[in-house]
């Protein structure tokens, strides 16, 4: 094959090894992608490390909390969260 067929050819060996080498780059940036969410998960706090109790705490409970996420879980301490919880993490909604 001359360069002219390599320009021409849709299938040129070329052109495959040059869209392989994509592939390959975007597979990496994905599996990146994926192991930071799975960090991000692993960042949570535990029960125990937070403090969490399955009651509230002068008037302060998950479900008036800015991190509750209904109906049972939060975004920083590892779940399941009782809207009725509290934890040393609490942050008021605004
Ligand atoms: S008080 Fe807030 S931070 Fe703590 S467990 Fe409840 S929702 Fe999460």
């Amino acid at each position: 094959m001359n360069d002219k067929t390599e320009e021409t050819h849709p299938l040129s060996r070329r052109r495959l090894l040059r869209s392989g080498a994509y592939a390959v780059g975007a597979a990496a940036i994905v599996g990146i992608a994926a192991t930071g969410a799975s960090a991000q998960v692993a960042k949570k706090a535990s029960q125990r490390d937070a403090g969490y109790q399955e009651s509230p705490n002068a008037g302060k409970s998950c479900s008036s909390c800015r991190q509750f996420l209904p109906p049972s879980s939060c975004t920083t301490v590892e779940s399941p969260i009782n809207p009725n919880g509290y934890c040393r993490l609490y942050a008021k909604k605004a």
